[in-house]
């Protein structure tokens, strides 16, 4: 983003504008606590901003401030179709290719509102007039404050602004662990508790708040964990059976993969879960130090994502899914073993 961009736009939000703000589907925290913390500095300027998620979110995000006003396209197409048609302005946050927000994606190709793309994700595609990327940011959130920063109003920052936004920076680094936490990351963090983010009572309202369902899930999750010594790889995978058993809620496999990554010398981690209404398995990868998860989703599971955590997905149906994964392994293995 130029010195030129910034002051366009600021001139455009000089004067009062309708603003969508989207996030990608299936919003995780950094998604969803980009679009609200953005949508608290619009109101603030006077602006008529509307968050709308492409569809539901989970549970454990349904108590941040402005969550009672965000709209679900998919049970609200019609107004969500008629706010996006008279959007003076767009923000597209946490993604960066129209395809990542399903139904809505051609809704936002034919508006006529000036899109502003913020993410941290690899590749952006060239849909926004303006485009803030960084993939060395540890997530969108952190590239709100520094936004912020830019447009020279970090002060407007208000508790709901610092509480959107730090959940959004907890939930992207596993809090704060992971290796794109930066001492920056940290110093925004800093100041975002300074403005009225209260950060114990975020991390119990994120990770303290499980249904004993959820608990039992992970309990489920771990016990069909499996390690490939060899390659230094360990995978998870739930069946439709198994999410039934425990009354699987959106959101209550998110982090699960990760278990795999604690296992001693393990580099890289996956997680399928099989969606059977869908007809489909949904893939997500995690690694450590090189392993570019990315380039694994994109080229073998219609994913993507980042270096160290990607997602895709495949119709072939969990078992052979699996089978696909571990044929695929042996390709990589110096990359697995470095
Ligand atoms: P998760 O595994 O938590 O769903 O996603 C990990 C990362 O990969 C996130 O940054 C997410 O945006 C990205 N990602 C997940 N699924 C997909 C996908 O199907 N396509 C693309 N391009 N990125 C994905
Ligand atoms: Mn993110």
């Amino acid at each position: 983003m130029t010195k030129n961009d910034i002051s366009e736009i600021k001139q455009l939000l000089s004067t009062p504008k309708n603003i969508v703000i989207v996030p990608h589907k299936n919003p995780d925290g950094d998604a969803m606590g980009s679009c609200l913390g953005m949508y608290h500095y619009l109101l603030q300027l006077g602006h008529s901003a509307s968050v709308i998620t492409p569809n539901d979110y989970p549970k454990f995000l349904k108590w941040l401030p402005g969550d009672n006003a965000v709209m679900i396209y998919e049970s609200q197409v019609s107004p969500s179709q008629k706010l996006i048609a008279n959007a003076d302005i767009i923000f597209t946050l946490d993604f960066n290719a129209l395809d990542r927000t399903g139904a809505m994606e051609m809704s936002l190709e034919e508006a006529k509102g000036i899109k502003i793309l913020i993410d941290h994700h690899q590749q952006p595609d060239g849909y926004a007039k303006y485009v803030y990327s960084n993939v060395n940011m540890c997530s969108t959130s952190e590239m709100i404050y520094h936004f912020l920063e830019m447009l020279e109003d970090v002060n407007a920052i208000t508790s709901y602004i610092a509480t959107c936004l730090y959940v959004g920076i907890m939930t992207d680094t596993g809090s704060f662990r992971f290796a794109s936490t930066t001492s920056t990351t940290h110093r925004v963090i800093a100041d975002l508790i300074d403005k009225g983010a209260n950060n114990a009572e975020i991390h119990k309202n994120v990770y303290d708040n499980n249904s004993q369902d959820r608990v039992q899930l992970l309990g489920c999750a771990l016990n069909n964990l499996k390690v490939i010594p060899e390659l230094n790889t360990a995978y998870i995978s739930l069946s439709q059976e198994e999410l039934n058993r425990y009354n699987f809620k959106k959101g209550d496999t998110e982090g699960v993969v990760n278990y795999g990554l604690s296992v001693k010398r393990i580099n890289f981690a996956a997680i399928f879960i099989e969606h059977k209404q869908e007809g489909i398995v949904k893939i997500s990868l995690r690694s450590k130090g090189t392993f570019d998860s990315n380039a694994f989703a994109r080229n073998h599971f219609n994913g993507g994502g980042h270096i160290n955590a990607a997602g895709g997905r495949s119709d072939l149906g969990l078992t052979d899914t699996i089978v696909k994964f571990i044929s695929i392994l042996p390709n990589y293995i110096n990359d697995l073993k470095s």
